[in-house]
């Protein structure tokens, strides 16, 4: 028996039920997300991009654990408080989790884990940045190398919902920098970790810096905890 367990009875984070920090009942409030290329949303094998689909900054497979719907939403705005066992820490376990009984855990394999940075502004603001957590977390876990070196963020551009397609681009591609080369030489991949996906211009302006301040053409896949009903028709 752990010794917090004597001072601090687990208990389920979502529903306070005695026994687990998250029982079986609420791990099935958390819907799994196919393995979908996230282009066109159709279903692929691996959770890869097809090639069809696939344009010059594409991700190569992008892994979605689960659904974003109300349930989620409410986890995602709850997972900041911090207590003895947080709803971060619970999340992270039934992420790592998912990944190791998906097919994604292959293409992950020897891959360089990173996470979605955030702005030194945004980053003194919140004190922490939950994603470099959770990419810390899945690196340790999955024996991956992690770097918090390979991109970086000058700031965030606020509401991006609210401009325009092409300012959005703009503004996305003077977000993202690298500071300081770091040898990917040797890398097989590198994955990106993010809590939400919606429609991956974040993910993909990080892979224009990538590819182009280094020049390379390896597989930048990202690994994301939730993502929402396609924001378009599926014909
Ligand atoms: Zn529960
Ligand atoms: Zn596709």
């Amino acid at each position: 028996m752990d010794i917090l367990d004597v001072f601090f009875p687990k208990s389920c984070t979502i529903c306070k039920r005695k026994g687990e920090y998250l029982c079986d009942k609420c791990k099935k409030l958390f819907k799994r997300n196919l393995p979908e290329c996230y282009l066109c949303r159709r279903i692929s094998s691996n959770y890869k991009t097809h090639d069809t689909c696939k344009k010059g900054n594409s991700l190569n497979y992008v892994f979605v654990a689960w659904k974003y719907d109300s349930f989620s939403s409410n986890i995602i705005k709850k997972y900041k408080y911090k207590s003895v066992y947080t709803v971060s820490d619970v999340l992270v376990e039934f992420l790592i989790e998912s990944l190791s009984n998906s097919s994604f855990k292959d293409i992950m394999k020897d891959s360089l884990i990173t996470n979605v940075p955030i702005s030194s502004v945004r980053l003194h603001d919140r004190g922490f940045n939950q994603t470099e957590e959770f990419a810390k977390e899945i690196a340790k876990f999955l024996n991956l190398r992690y770097s918090g070196d390979l991109i970086m963020r000058k700031v965030e551009f606020g509401h991006q919902s609210l401009r325009d397609k092409e300012e959005r681009k703009e503004n996305l591609e003077k977000e993202f920098y690298i500071k300081k080369k770091i040898d990917l030489e040797k890398e097989k991949s590198i994955t990106i970790v993010d809590d939400v996906l919606t429609t991956g211009a974040t993910l993909e302006a990080i892979v224009d810096t990538i590819r182009e301040s280094y020049n390379t053409d390896i597989d930048i896949n990202a690994i994301c905890m939730f993502r929402g009903r396609p924001y378009y028709s599926i014909n």
